[in-house]
């Protein structure tokens, strides 16, 4: 296959590039490098089927090659980004999906978006099941993710159901590993800088929130499966495996091997406002459909994300 992967040098889409060229295909990176990171996918200059493309996908996306897959994951997923680039987040949702699927339509290419838990919002059903419609605050400092990518939801629908394009929505909940960005601000970059320097981690609050962790290979394996099938309703793709933030934090400072203490902040700022309570994902429709489930245990894929932050704090 020939595939444009917008978000190419971020940290899910260049996982994303790294498997796509194992599995023989051809793979242009497309990215604006506003968090996305040349080096994520420097490994890759001098393959012949790789490239990558300098654009914003909220402009209009001029391709000249053919095209069988466009998979588009370009977006500002840290809540602390989105705080500071609520526009941008909310046109990258929008604009950016509106045009990576037109591009999809004109070159019959399948499209595969890159939604995210956070259209659950703050969870009124637990687990969550993709049934489930959510609990979102329009105007919270949330909405400006979690909105947009509602919308990018109903703009992917919306041309399966009136253009007849094949179409992917892939729900991903929270995922970790090498190459996140150290300074974006979310708990395992956060957390795991933090016990490398012998600082204090900060937990939020009263550390009671829960989430799941999946690590990276295990959610790039999904989205490839995802692409494969024939599945145009929304699929889940999480690890199912369900802790506190507190427990998190612990969990960290064990394996970092680190003499870090835990500090209980609240933030002053919107930074925990409509914070989810609970996250997990119910993963029964993508073991059924994709015969997919995570592999790669907490303590396995923390050790190698801890390695990788080690050498870099
Ligand atoms: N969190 C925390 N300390 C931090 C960063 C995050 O306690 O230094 C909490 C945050 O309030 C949330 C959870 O960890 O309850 C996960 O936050 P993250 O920013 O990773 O992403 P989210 O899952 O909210 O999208």
């Amino acid at each position: 296959m020939r595939v444009l992967v917008t978000g190419g040098a971020g940290f899910i889409g260049s996982h994303l590039c790294d498997l796509l060229l194992a599995e023989g295909h051809s793979v242009a990176a497309m990215d604006n490098l506003v968090t996305g990171n040349r080096a994520n996918i420097a490994h890759l200059d001098g393959e012949p089927r790789f490239r990558f493309v300098h654009h914003n996908v909220n402009e209009f996306i001029a391709y000249d090659e053919p095209l069988d897959a466009v998979l588009h994951l370009a977006s500002l997923p840290s809540p602390v980004d989105y705080l500071q680039m609520p526009i941008q987040t909310l046109k990258v949702g929008a604009l950016g999906t509106l045009n990576a699927l037109g591009l999809a339509k004109a070159k019959g290419a399948a499209f595969l978006l890159a939604s995210t838990s956070e259209v659950y919002g703050d969870p009124l059903v637990h687990p969550q099941r993709e049934d489930y419609w959510g609990n979102v605050n329009p105007v919270g400092p949330r909405g400006v993710y979690d909105e947009s990518k509602r919308f990018a939801e109903a703009l992917t629908m919306a041309y399966h159901r009136y253009h007849g394009v094949s179409t992917r929505i892939a729900r991903i909940f929270n995922t970790y590993g090498p190459r996140m960005r150290l300074d974006d601000g979310r708990v395992v970059p956060n957390f795991c800088r933090q016990a490398l320097a012998g600082e204090p981690l900060t937990v939020y609050d009263d550390g009671s929130r829960t989430r799941s962790f999946c690590y990276v290979s295990d959610l790039v394996d999904g989205l490839y499966r995802l692409l494969l099938s024939e599945e145009s309703d929304p699929v889940n793709l999480g690890n199912p495996q369900e802790m506190t933030i507190l427990q998190f934090a612990e969990t960290v400072i064990r394996l970092a091997g680190s003499g870090s203490e835990i500090r209980f902040i609240t933030p002053t700022d919107a930074r925990t406002k409509d914070d989810p309570q609970t996250r997990r994902p119910d993963i029964t429709r993508a073991r059924t459909v994709l015969g997919w489930e995570p592999r790669v245990a907490l303590e396995e894929g923390l050790g190698a994300t801890i390695a990788w932050f080690r050498e870099r704090v």
